[in-house]
């Protein structure tokens, strides 16, 4: 748990751990199911709504429980209706959650740290470093936000874990979150609905793989040879993209899920029309999608999103040589570039705190 000052949040409880507190309150063993249900079910923001709760236990209650441990702090929409939340933690640490909303229903972009260690060179994400990992209550409340935001217009009906932070640096609370969040009693997101995206550490996807639960996997490659790759994440440059491929083939043959792999098009350093080619020869075989990702520029950085042209004929020799391949235009996010952002953006703002740029030596872009 995070350290923060002041009472638990009720996600921060499990349920014998709240009922303990609930009769401390001077209430009963079903009131405590009841708050974790006017939560994780109905959305309830305070104890006050929770209409079946004796009004006289709300004063204790509220001494020893907060109801939820992140608020919504800021919020950014953008004229396609997706929906950038910044959202306030405990410690005055923030992350980012967006609500894209599809013809369906929203998909959900949720987060796993505040900041990331990987340090990609194209991501706001790594700009200043990681500061810590989420618990696995604030990557639940994500939930909760993003299904508030778009109750109004739509369901909740997929999710990706693709906003700031690697997921598998965070394997166990995030694995914790998730079956809170595919408990048909509470969030109810089946585990097929549920994309988690990851710079492809092999020994952590078979972890992930070993865990059992059948997750879509979406493996972040950006190159096709070691050392276009070893420029772009440093901090990877020791593993081979072999072997990185290879931890998504096992994924595939443990789960029975295929992975996608993602590829993030940066202009003159990896969108070459050889480079197409390698990737399609990295990738022989493999059984999987290529998620190409047009680079949403960020201030600073000196790389530059490649033309539409560029971007169609690297797909179309992906597709000549039988690798299905989609391109995803940024939706909406321009105006904020990637994700993790707004967050950076407000990072000078944040009271008490220097942002750390290298616990595992991570050069920040440009520094
Ligand atoms: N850490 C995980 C998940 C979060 S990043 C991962 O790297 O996969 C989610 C996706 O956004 C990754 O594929 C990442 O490469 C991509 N991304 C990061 N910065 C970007 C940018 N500036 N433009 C486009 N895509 C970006
Ligand atoms: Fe971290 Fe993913 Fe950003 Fe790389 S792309 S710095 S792994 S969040």
């Amino acid at each position: 748990m995070p350290r923060h000052a002041g009472p638990p949040s009720v996600l921060d409880l499990d349920p014998g751990a709240l009922e303990e507190v609930v009769l401390r309150a001077g209430g009963r063993p079903f009131h405590a199911r009841s708050i974790r249900a006017w939560i994780l079910r109905r959305g309830a923001r305070s104890f006050a709504e929770m209409t079946d709760l004796p009004r006289s236990l709300l004063p204790s209650l509220e001494g020893l429980l907060v109801p939820l441990s992140s608020n919504v702090a800021e919020r950014r929409a953008a004229p396609d209706g997706t929906v950038r939340l910044l959202l306030r933690l405990r410690d005055g640490n923030a992350v980012e959650t967006v609500v894209i909303p599809g013809r369906g229903g929203a998909t959900l972009c949720v987060s796993t740290q505040v900041g990331c260690p990987v340090g990609c060179r194209f991501c706001a994400s790594g700009l200043a470093g990681i500061v810590r990992n989420l618990s696995a209550p604030e990557i639940v409340e994500q939930f909760l936000h993003g299904r508030a935001e778009a109750v109004s217009l739509r369901p909740v009906t997929r999710a990706v874990v693709m906003g700031i932070g690697e997921p598998t640096l965070n394997l166990e609370a995030l694995l914790a979150a998730l079956e809170v969040v595919r408990d048909p009693r509470g969030i109810g997101l089946g585990a097929r609905r549920i994309t988690i995206s990851t710079v492809g550490y092999p020994d952590r996807v078979r972890r992930l793989a070993a865990a059992g639960t059948p997750y879509n996997l979406a493996v972040s490659l950006h190159a096709a040879d070691d050392a276009t790759r070893g420029r772009l994440i440093p901090t990877m440059a020791r593993i081979p993209l072999a072997e990185i491929v290879e931890g998504a083939r096992a994924y595939f043959a443990t789960t029975g899920r295929e992975p996608t792999f993602e590829y993030v098009l940066l202009a003159g350093t990896n969108d070459a029309p050889d480079q197409a080619r390698a990737l399609a020869r990295l990738l022989e075989g493999a059984r999987a999608t290529v998620n190409l990702i047009p680079y949403n520029p960020i201030p600073g950085s000196p790389f530059r999103r490649p033309t539409r042209e560029r971007v169609e004929a690297f797909s179309r020799i992906l597709r000549g040589h039988g690798i299905p391949a989609t391109i995803r235009w940024s939706k909406g996010l321009e105006a904020e570039a990637a994700c993790g952002q707004l967050r950076i953006d407000r990072l000078p703002r944040e009271p008490g705190r220097a942002p750390d740029p290298s616990p595992q030596g991570v050069a920040p872009l440009g520094g």
